[in-house]
């Protein structure tokens, strides 16, 4: 079988007008990392800093999830970084059921590249990507707050067995500092995972 690479899904990426998204976009964002990447983090959707640079997590939330790589014992340069939406949404506003639809086969494509052994869900979009693409026996309407840290091992015929992660989003930190402690408890469990 022919093995797709990371550049050429990325590629595919930059050409894509699945969606109305491709219309307001600057730079599309991809993710960025080492295609033997141990450790995958997927957020909702690129914020301005990310859609002007065409690179993912580079504004305020980014550098709370630099932080948390850090805690995580891991190195930004070590891990695979995106989106599940790789297309800035108009003001910042939540991608639509068919937004994810339209975008989540990319991502798909790089889980398969990528076989990577644990999987970060940032959010609540994330959560509900891996729901549906790998049956996840959790509620769609259920609160990050109650299974946040929780550990899943999957095994798809396709993209493979890999653990996931649900996660806060690292942006709800920024107004939600109380948490920090709280975060930084189940990163240091979850250290040990990885
Ligand atoms: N939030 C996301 O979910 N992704 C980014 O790349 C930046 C902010």
């Amino acid at each position: 079988m022919n093995m797709l690479s990371l550049e050429d899904v990325a590629t595919e990426i930059r050409r894509c007008h699945r969606c109305d998204l491709a219309n307001y976009r600057t730079c599309v964002v991809p993710g960025e990392g080492p295609a033997d990447a141990e450790v995958m983090f997927i957020g909702e959707a690129p914020g301005r800093e990310e859609d002007l640079s065409g690179r993912p997590f580079v504004g305020a939330a980014g550098k709370i999830l630099d932080g948390w790589i850090r805690e995580l014992g891991l190195t930004r340069d070590k891990v695979f970084i995106t989106s599940v939406i790789k297309c800035r949404p108009p003001n910042n506003r939540k991608p639509t059921r068919e937004e994810v639809l339209a975008c989540s086969p990319y991502l798909d494509m790089q889980i398969q590249v990528i076989d990577p052994e644990v999987i970060f869900l940032l959010g609540s979009v994330a959560l509900g990507y891996a729901v549906d693409r790998f049956n996840l026996p959790v509620e769609r309407s259920v609160r990050m707050n109650s299974i946040a840290g929780s550990v899943f091992v999957v095994n798809d015929f396709v993209l493979g067995r890999t653990t996931l992660v649900p996660f806060y989003h690292p942006a709800y930190l920024i107004y939600n500092r109380r948490k920090t402690d709280e975060v930084n408890n189940l990163l240091n469990k979850l250290r040990v995972l990885i």
